[in-house]
């Protein structure tokens, strides 16, 4: 897709602030630091316009992103911090499980985990429950620039036998460094969009 326009148009915290223009829409979730703002200023070609903003003890919001005004991103707080407190990790779960549960303009959520690393507890547990849920899950492996590309393929079998991934479930290898993968990431989310 050639991204021409993108906007930030709100932060919710609750379905009532949730756009209501009825455009498809994709989820990004993973671990803080794992390089999802870097993604989504990568796909839609700008700088800074995500940032990491999921600090422990900042508001939690859902951070939607028009594109080409036809669809949108939503960022989900990054999740695996070490240090908050059990309220607000609460507090972050029911947010997302009542978005995730919900909304019906939902049609794939993207899950970011660093190709380097097996995935996290916290990735597993995401993962699982998303599947429980019957979603589909576009899997985007990150920072691919940080390891020889010969090792790629192991890492990739590494995430797929930790999660036990979907054989549907797509996987893309991508570095918001070098635009690795951006075009197999746009054509993956394309093809989920008006299922
Ligand atoms: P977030 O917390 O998931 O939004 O993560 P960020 O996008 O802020 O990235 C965390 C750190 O990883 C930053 O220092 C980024 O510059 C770095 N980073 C993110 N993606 C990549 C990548 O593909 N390659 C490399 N080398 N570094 C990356």
């Amino acid at each position: 897709m050639k991204v021409t326009q993108s906007d930030i148009v709100i932060s919710a915290v609750k379905p009532e602030q949730y756009p209501n223009t009825r455009f498809p829409e994709v989820a990004l979730a993973g671990r803080s630091n794992v390089g999802k703002s870097s993604f989504i200023n990568k796909m839609i070609n700008r700088k800074n316009l995500a940032r990491t903003s999921s600090k422990p003890g900042k508001t939690q919001t859902l951070n939607f992103y028009v594109i080409n005004e036809m669809m949108y991103f939503v960022d989900v707080p990054g999740y695996g911090f070490a240090k908050v407190p059990k309220s607000e990790r609460d507090a972050w779960g029911r947010m997302i499980e009542t978005y995730v549960t919900t909304r019906d303009t939902l049609k794939a959520i993207i899950l970011l985990v660093d190709i380097r690393h097996d995935p996290s507890k916290d990735d597993i547990a995401m993962y699982e429950w998303l599947k429980h849920m019957g979603k589909p899950v576009i899997i985007i492996a990150t920072k691919a620039d940080k390891i020889p590309k010969g090792k790629w393929p192991k890492h990739e079998k590494v995430i797929k036998e930790k999660l036990n991934k979907d054989p549907n479930d797509p996987i893309v290898i991508f570095s918001s460094e070098t635009a690795m993968g951006k075009e197999k990431a746009w054509s993956t989310i394309e093809s989920y969009l008006f299922r």
